[in-house]
């Protein structure tokens, strides 16, 4: 399989450390909100590739973390923890609000049919680690501190920015501005490993180590949650475009530095989800969730369809139209698939042959929109009996996970709810939008449709569907 490496900026033959096998790391949500449907975008491509070199033989471990501290409303190390501000704007504790969206989170990708990683690690779970590792890198000189915190000393590397080449345009991350300066940066690329010196009085989660009470920083969460699961080597690392900078780059500095030696070869990154006025970002308020999506109508496997339509390198625009495109094609395809029937026995040769078109298509850099080509091209063709099309579809499925051969699940149940209840969270959710708690309006809105109740605003009034 060949595939674009961020690293070295060219498509390369994919060749893991230890043969046949493949350890995978994938930078998880920060669980403050939300996910929104760009982040899902790079979810569900990291799950093609996956479930693709599952598909090709490889025998992969997948590990993802779960950030519930230490990710700054800034991705360098300037603001306020995003869970800190996350649980004050909703008045529960961190690792109440961690819980909800964590939970919220999994039941999305269940519904985009996004496989969970074999191991899902807060990191509030792991501060031991962060501690061990930081204190290596103090022993051997990467690490110093300063002003009560502890900072990677960037100038101690041979080589800082691995991902130099990438233009600031292609990190989609713009020129920050208004990052206040840290004084106690000996220089401008160090970054926090450990923060003793909290800017706020009320930071909720703190932990005692050898240089004070405090807690980690973002990056230090990813090396040793991917070492303490893969190992000294990982094969992939993924993420979105905005992590190579600082996030990924960083990473890399203070696992070689730990390590001594190279630590993950190939980095695999997902270009943004953009609306026609941006970038979707969970900061920037007004991102479209799953749960939105579904109120008006549209699917997940509708979604999972649109975003396979586009190659992972490539932004996607989401729009009403190119989205309801997207969502007639799939319902025309998956009414088309349905509709095969089995007449035969499956053609041995034709099988191979229409596979093999597929597996080209992913070969080459995950061509998703290719190996959905693949699927017209098995509907309509004139060499093949409906057991062999069934058959292929049924293959492919197991990669692009598109439930083509699924039939229409049944209208989903009536809600187990009475009426009054859902008046009383209807009125609920109606105090919180007053009083400007829109994430706990939201929260309240995707507990109903949980149950399949599904509220409409109107004018006079908030009214309900049970689908
Ligand atoms: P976060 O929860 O903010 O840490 O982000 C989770 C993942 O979504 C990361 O891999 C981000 O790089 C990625 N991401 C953030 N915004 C977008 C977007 N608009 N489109 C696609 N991926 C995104
Ligand atoms: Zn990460």
């Amino acid at each position: 399989m060949k595939l674009y490496n961020t690293i070295s900026r060219r498509v390369e033959e994919f060749v893991p450390y230890e043969a046949g096998k493949v350890k995978m790391y994938t930078c998880g949500p920060t669980v403050y909100n939300f996910a929104h449907i760009g982040n899902l975008r790079t979810y569900l491509m990291e799950d093609v590739l996956e479930k693709y070199l599952r598909y090709a033989g490889f025998d992969v471990t997948r590990v993802m973390n779960i950030t519930d501290i230490g990710h700054l409303s800034d991705d360098a190390d300037s603001g306020e923890d995003k869970m800190l501000l996350g649980a004050k704007r909703e008045h529960k504790t961190v690792l109440e609000l961690a819980k909800f969206y964590t939970d919220a989170f999994f039941a999305d990708c269940e519904k985009l049919n996004i496989k969970r990683p074999d191991a899902v690690q807060p990191a509030t779970g792991c501060v031991e680690d962060f501690i061990r590792v930081i204190s290596v890198l103090m022993e051997k000189g990467f690490a110093y501190t300063a002003g009560g915190n502890v900072y990677f000393d960037t100038s101690k590397l041979k080589q800082y920015h691995v991902f130099f080449n990438f233009k600031e345009d292609d990190l989609e991350v713009g020129v920050r501005e208004g990052v206040e300066e840290d004084e106690n940066k000996r220089n401008k690329n160090d970054f926090v490993l450990w923060f003793t010196k909290s800017k706020f009085e009320d930071q909720a989660l703190k932990w005692d180590s050898p240089w004070g009470v405090g807690y980690p920083g973002w990056h230090i969460e990813c090396s040793c949650i991917a070492m303490k699961y893969l190992g000294e080597h990982v094969d992939i690392h993924c993420g979105g475009i905005d992590n190579v900078f600082p996030h990924h780059t960083n990473e890399i500095a203070q696992s070689e530095a730990y390590l001594g030696h190279e630590w993950c070869k190939y980095w695999f990154h997902v270009l943004h989800l953009n609306t026609a006025k941006g970038k979707m970002s969970k900061s920037s308020g007004g991102f479209l969730t799953l749960s939105k999506l579904q109120e008006e109508g549209k699917t997940p496997m509708e979604y999972r369809f649109f975003c396979l339509g586009s190659h992972y390198r490539n932004s996607l625009v989401y729009s009403e139209d190119t989205f309801e495109n997207a969502a007639n094609a799939y319902r025309k395809l998956k009414s088309r698939a349905l509709a095969l029937t089995e007449d035969g026995e499956v053609d041995a040769e034709g099988f191979a042959r229409y596979k093999k078109m597929f597996t080209d298509a992913l070969d080459a850099d995950l061509n998703t929109s290719l190996a959905v080509t693949c699927i017209y091209d098995v509907l309509k063709a004139k060499d093949l009996n409906g057991s062999t099309k069934r058959a292929l579809l049924a293959d492919f499925d197991r990669v692009l996970s598109l439930d083509l051969l699924k039939p229409e699940e049944e209208k989903a149940k009536e809600g187990g709810l009475s009426d009054a209840k859902i008046e009383e969270m209807i009125a609920a959710r109606a105090e919180a939008k007053k009083a400007k708690n829109y994430a706990e309006a939201d929260r309240i809105r995707a507990e109903l449709l949980e149950q399949g109740i599904v509220l409409t605003d109107t004018p006079a009034g908030t009214t309900f569907n049970r689908k």
